[in-house]
């Protein structure tokens, strides 16, 4: 038994708001009924399980909170900044409008980091462009390394210090505010690997609704998409360094011409998606 009253009589239960607002969506994701559901979830407060298998009442007043993030989803608004948080590697991470919202892909560049630092015992790993802190974070949380991560964004250093915080980590990740490895320049020497998942998207790119809420200094990496590249590695020496940094699927070929010794990873799904570089062991 649900314990809300039905006071008001403009009350609603919590399946026909689901079913009112959930059409909404669907020009703009693919599951429209999911999404609408986490959004209850999110305003009321409630748990998924109960919101999904108990006939919950709603207030006329969340019923037009509810509505009204429906309706800014429906403009192409993304879900995860409505939700204040994106799942990443199996932790939440905090995120918000100016913060770039992870993306899976980047999962499988943190599991090859791993393996790396333990195959090479690595203490000291560098996250250039670390956004809400997901690559950096994850890496000291499921390791023992020090992380060193920088971002442009001011935003970006203050949303992964509150995920560092979260996560239990705040001790080994040391976040700056700086062009490339700029902050870290007195200890350059010590890092070990550099990891990265820069801009990457060419200039004119047309990208879905929902990715052009996200800040362009995390996207667009002028004409071709590989500035980041040109400039990091026309700058830093990288010797006796492992290299490890995601990349657009149709930039192997141009990389190749810039890194003629780096090696290019699969994903799981047969894309060549990563840039490898192992200057350290070879
Ligand atoms: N690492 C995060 C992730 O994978 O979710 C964020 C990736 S986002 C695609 C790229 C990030 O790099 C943005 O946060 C952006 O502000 C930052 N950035 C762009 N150019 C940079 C530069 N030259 N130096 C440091 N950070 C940069
Ligand atoms: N893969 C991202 C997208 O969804 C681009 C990320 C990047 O530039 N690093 O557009």
């Amino acid at each position: 038994m649900d314990t809300r009253k039905n006071v008001t009589g403009v009350e609603r239960k919590v399946w026909d708001l689901i079913r009112e607002l959930s059409p909404k969506l669907r020009d703009v994701t693919e599951n429209p009924v999911l999404e609408t559901i986490l959004i209850v979830v999110k305003v009321l407060g409630a748990r998924k399980e109960d919101v999904i298998a108990k006939d919950i009442i709603v207030s006329e007043k969340e019923k037009n909170i509810v509505k009204e993030l429906v309706e800014k989803r429906a403009s192409g608004y993304p879900l995860h900044y409505i939700l204040g948080e994106k799942e990443f590697m199996g932790l939440p991470f905090f995120v918000e409008e100016g913060v770039f919202i992870p993306r899976p892909e980047t999962e499988e560049l943190v599991e090859m980091a791993l393996d790396l630092i333990k195959r090479y015992s690595l203490r000291v790993v560098a996250d250039v462009g670390t956004g809400s802190g997901a690559i950096g974070v994850s890496v000291a949380k499921f390791s023992g390394v020090t992380v060193f991560a920088t971002d442009v964004s001011e935003k970006a250093v203050e949303i992964s210090l509150k995920n560092a915080k979260r996560h239990g980590v705040l001790d080994r990740f040391v976040v700056k505010r700086g062009r490339f490895l700029e902050p870290f320049e007195k200890d350059y020497g010590k890092i070990e690997m550099i990891l990265s998942n820069p801009p990457y998207v060419k200039k004119n790119a047309i990208l879905p609704r929902d990715v052009l809420f996200e800040p362009s200094e995390a996207l667009f990496a002028g004409k071709d998409g590989l500035d980041f590249y040109r400039a990091f590695f026309r700058r830093y020496n990288t010797e006796g360094k492992i290299i490890l940094m995601e990349i657009g699927e149709d930039q192997v070929e141009k990389l190749k011409t810039i890194l003629p010794d780096a090696s290019f990873l699969k994903d799981t799904s047969g894309r060549y998606r990563f840039l490898y570089l192992n200057r350290r062991f070879s």
